[in-house]
């Protein structure tokens, strides 16, 4: 078969033809046509060939082929059997290549690659994931029981401001406490519609979440703690206490078994704060508190 050629447009186009492929909309397939891009996540990762890297819509190809130069191990996901085939076709020769054919969402497809991560090796997830299951995806590979070093992604530029977001500014949400806890992000570069074919409608930007090696403060309930926040994002700009105090009288909890005065001053939060000022601490203390009051049906659902 013909040597691909994938920051050609044109190129891409007649190859889909070729293979009688119609790209799907649905599984967010806009492929990267920027050697730009590649490259940027490629000098953020500085893979050697001591990395395994967890590549998520492995697609075409175009960033596969990139990560396997460096000599890293490669464990590719992808679930349009389709561009399986021509992954298999194009790197199926390579002794660091693995190919994982499923939808990354599915436990059997995280159990898969399980089989495949070494003990010994940094393991890093890089990737120009689809945009429309980001949060999902960011949600299972944070609370499993892998340890990633590093995870590199392209995502849609809004979605990287709300993460990096910092407390007490207007982004700042349950996905920013979220990833805070297991991490450091940052906005590497943003990209504009043109690197990708077909062109989506938002602009992209290069995420990087530097996981901690030891986290600065733990949650004993991570579960609960992620219920929590979420919980209190529902009302961001209403002031915790008044949320808190609905809360217990909707679950029939009578308010007086909750200290909350006590608990607030523990954790330095004034009677007036509103949750989107709050950090990954005061949201665990508050969280362990209120975990306290809770009707065991919820706390059991989230433990
Ligand atoms: N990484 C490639 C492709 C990006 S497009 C590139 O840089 O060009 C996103 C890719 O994710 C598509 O190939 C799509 O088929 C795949 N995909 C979509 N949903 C998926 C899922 N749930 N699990 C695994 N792959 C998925």
């Amino acid at each position: 078969m013909n040597k691909l050629n994938l920051y050609n447009k044109n190129f891409i186009n007649d190859y889909l033809k070729q293979n009688k492929i119609e790209l799907r909309k649905n599984l967010g397939q806009n492929f990267v046509i920027d050697k730009n891009l590649i490259d940027t996540l490629l000098s953020t990762a500085d893979l050697t060939i001591h990395d395994t890297v967890i590549e998520i819509g492995a697609g075409m190809g175009s960033l596969t082929a990139e990560l396997l130069k460096t000599g890293a191990r490669v464990i590719a996901v992808e679930i349009d059997n389709r561009l399986i085939e021509l992954l298999k076709h194009h790197f199926g020769h390579d002794p660091n290549f693995v190919l994982i054919e499923g939808d990354i969402l599915r436990k059997n497809t995280m159990d898969k690659l399980k089989q495949y991560l070494p003990a010994d090796r940094s393991i890093k997830v890089i990737a120009n994931v689809p945009y429309y299951i980001t949060s999902p995806i960011l949600t299972l590979l944070l609370s499993s029981d892998i340890f990633f070093s590093d995870i590199i992604i392209t995502i849609q530029k809004e979605v990287a401001q709300r993460i990096t977001a910092s407390a007490g500014t207007k982004k700042y949400s349950a996905i920013s406490v979220f990833i805070n806890y297991y991490g450091y992000a940052r906005i590497i570069e943003t990209f504009s519609p043109a690197s990708f074919f077909p062109n989506p409608k938002v602009f992209s930007s290069i995420l990087r979440i530097k996981i901690y090696d030891k986290k600065p403060v733990v949650s004993n309930h991570p579960k609960y703690f992620h219920y929590f926040v979420k919980l209190c994002f529902t009302e961001r700009r209403k002031m915790i206490k008044n949320s808190i105090l609905n809360i217990l009288k909707s679950w029939n909890v009578d308010k007086n078994g909750f200290d909350y005065k006590n608990c607030f001053e523990k954790l330095s939060i004034d009677t007036a704060a509103r949750p989107e000022t709050f950090n990954v601490k005061q949201f665990i203390g508050l969280a362990d508190a209120f975990r306290t009051v809770c009707p065991s049906n919820i706390k059991k659902k989230y433990d």
